[in-house]
């Protein structure tokens, strides 16, 4: 067949069909069910152990006080190398991966992303000595 002869077919498989590409970032990206995006911290479920952070080999998980008893973690998604040691490390299941990656920023400080502030657990009260 003539080179004429094999580029028109596929001219038309590409007039018709869906374009391969998608219109980015109007349009969300598909990935992979198991693709490795942003983690994200279900606060909940969090114990304050610090795990993540000392297992986090990008040192992006600041442990910050939340004004609970034990501090909370804070991911600087600017140093993240998305590798989901983090969720791997936590036994309390409180790190999701999710599949988010269009984490374009102006600044360092939009990839920041802090526990909200908690409530400070009741100290439990000693019974009142009684007055004689
Ligand atoms: S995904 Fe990896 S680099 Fe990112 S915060 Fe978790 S452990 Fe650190
Ligand atoms: S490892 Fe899990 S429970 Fe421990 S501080 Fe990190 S997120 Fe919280």
């Amino acid at each position: 067949m003539s080179r004429i002869g094999k580029v028109i077919p596929e001219l038309f498989k590409s007039l018709t069909s869906a374009p391969a590409t998608v219109d980015f970032p109007k349009s969300a990206v598909p990935v992979p069910p198991d693709y490795r995006g942003k983690p994200v911290l279900i606060q909940e479920k969090c114990t304050g152990c610090g795990l993540c952070q000392r297992d986090c080999p990008a040192a992006a998980i600041e442990m910050v006080d939340v004004g609970a008893k034990r501090p909370k973690p804070a991911f600087d998604y600017g140093r993240c190398a998305f590798c989901a040691q983090c969720a791997e490390s936590c036994r309390s299941d409180a790190i999701v991966i999710t599949g988010e990656h269009h984490l374009a920023a102006f600044s360092r400080e939009a990839l920041r992303a802090a526990p909200r502030p908690e409530k400070k657990e009741e100290e439990p009260q000693e019974p009142a000595a009684e007055q004689e």
